[in-house]
């Protein structure tokens, strides 16, 4: 035992499901106002960055406004991750929780069109940027403009806001990334749709999706041509009929660490396709900015911050998130919006922004849990349940299961507990406590 790491995810999605199903997760509490002259916090986003900074700034007593483009807000988590992978109800009471504590979520309102951003600089103390990356890069081949071709995120946008998708039956889609793999998913699910391939130009090993999609894409049935590159889109009269490729080979390693795909000569072959949908990466849209707003920008036109701060070189304003990083996680957003918020708020209290490390001590002691040699021979990763691929690709219901509680407890009595390994850990923590049990702690 103990050579598969504990299945975490499972765990806390276990703990979460019980949560709710015993009622503890419910939003609580009267909604909470902002003092009258609490100081105006504006979010540019509403994904993970913007509602986790939101949330901290709220809490901290400043009066919060998040401004959202689309109609509803949660970011990518609302509008490109599929329901399938993220239900929509459970987003929804993540999203009342935080409007409890305070925070004011401006929907269908874009920074730059409907409001211009000197006007926010104006109105409010601190302006922090966490409008993602959502602007799905150009494949610059001939005919890209073909009637037929769409990008991913405009794809992925419709079908999860409820707008009308027009896919024909052979779907291709270009790219190795969550958001490729996840288009070639909801494709599969949409009736018009008989058959999806995704086209990487290198092969499985480099595809920067996670594994266990790729894996799952490939139960549904979905296609994968590995080391094929499109060169020109085939588009009689300017409709699409299929893409030219080129085989590849891997060569060299490039900037990124992966092998270069190289173009093998003579190679070319065509994809008969009525839909092509193109994921090969997103970058952000700073168009708002406009042509005099200081800001620096890296080479790749997302804002420079100071990595410590988040603070961009213009005086109250910082960004974090996609915007910052590139195309990333929800994880990884949800702390720059944390890391965001607590420097919004020294700003604000007049101090020269800069984190505060604190070293988190556990609260109680837990024993690790002592098993018997045959425990130890026999416990296993459980595998995560989830729906069988073909009641799958009928619906857009939830494909991962929650386990069950006898599962769970035997995960959990899997973990190793790092934290308490030493022995000399385990003294220095009962001496902790001996010590708060007698200063009455
Ligand atoms: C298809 C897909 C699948 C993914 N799968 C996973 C996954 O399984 N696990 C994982 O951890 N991560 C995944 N990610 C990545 C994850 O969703 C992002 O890293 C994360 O959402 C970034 O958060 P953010 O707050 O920086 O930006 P976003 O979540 O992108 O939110 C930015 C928001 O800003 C809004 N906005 C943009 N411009 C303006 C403007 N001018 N005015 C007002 N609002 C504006 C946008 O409409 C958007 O709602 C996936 C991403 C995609 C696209």
């Amino acid at each position: 035992m103990g050579q598969c790491p504990i299945a975490i995810r499972a765990l806390k999605r276990f703990a979460v499901d019980h949560a709710i199903k015993s009622g503890i997760y419910a939003p609580k509490g009267p909604v909470v106002m902002p003092a009258a002259d609490a100081q105006k916090v504006a979010i540019i986003g509403s994904g993970p960055a913007g509602l986790m900074a939101g949330w901290h700034l709220a809490r901290r007593g400043y009066d919060v406004t998040v401004f959202e483009a689309l109609d509803v807000p949660g970011g990518a988590i609302a509008a490109c991750i599929p329901e399938y992978r993220l239900p929509r109800d459970l987003l929804a009471a993540d999203i009342e929780n935080i409007k409890r504590v305070g925070v004011k979520i401006v929907t269908g309102t874009r920074i730059g069109t409907d409001i211009s951003f000197e006007q926010l600089r104006r109105d409010y103390r601190a302006v922090f940027i966490a409008i993602g990356a959502h602007k799905s890069r150009k494949l610059c081949i001939e005919g890209e403009h073909a009637d037929g071709i769409l990008d991913s995120m405009a794809f992925l946008k419709d079908v999860n806001l409820g707008r009308p998708v027009d896919v024909g039956r052979r779907v291709g889609i270009i790219g190795g990334g969550n958001s490729a793999v996840d288009a070639a998913r909801v494709a599969v699910r949409l009736r018009q749709c008989a058959h999806a391939s995704i086209i990487y130009r290198r092969t499985r090993v480099e595809m920067p999706a996670f594994e266990e999609e790729i894996e799952a894409a490939i139960e549904e049935g979905i296609e994968l041509l590995q080391l094929v590159a499109p060169v020109k889109v085939i588009a009689p009269g300017g409709k699409l009929t299929g893409a030219q490729c080129l085989r590849m080979k891997l060569g060299k390693p490039d900037s990124s660490g992966r092998r270069r795909p190289v173009p093998i000569e003579g190679s070319e072959f065509a994809i008969d396709l009525d839909t092509l949908i193109v994921a090969i990466s997103e970058d952000p849209d700073l168009f708002f900015l406009g042509q005099r707003h200081g800001i620096e920008l890296s080479r790749w036109g997302t804002p420079t911050v100071s990595p410590e701060t988040l603070a961009t070189n213009v005086e109250g304003v910082f960004a974090g998130g996609d915007v910052v990083t590139g195309p990333n996680t929800v994880i990884d957003a949800m702390a720059s919006g944390r890391l965001a918020a607590e420097m919004i708020d020294q700003y604000l209290q007049g101090e020269t922004p800069s984190p505060e490390y604190e070293l988190v001590r556990p609260s109680m002691y837990v024993p690790p849990v002592e098993l018997t040699e045959e425990e130890i021979e026999t416990a296993a990763r459980p595998v995560m349940p989830c729906l069988p691929a073909r009641q799958r690709i009928n619906s857009f219901a939830e494909v991962d299961l929650t386990l069950t509680e006898e599962a769970a407890i035997g995960e959990a009595r899997r973990c190793l507990r790092c934290d308490l390994e030493t022995e000399h850990a385990k003294q220095q923590l009962e001496r902790i406590h001996l010590e708060e049990g007698s200063n009455g702690g």
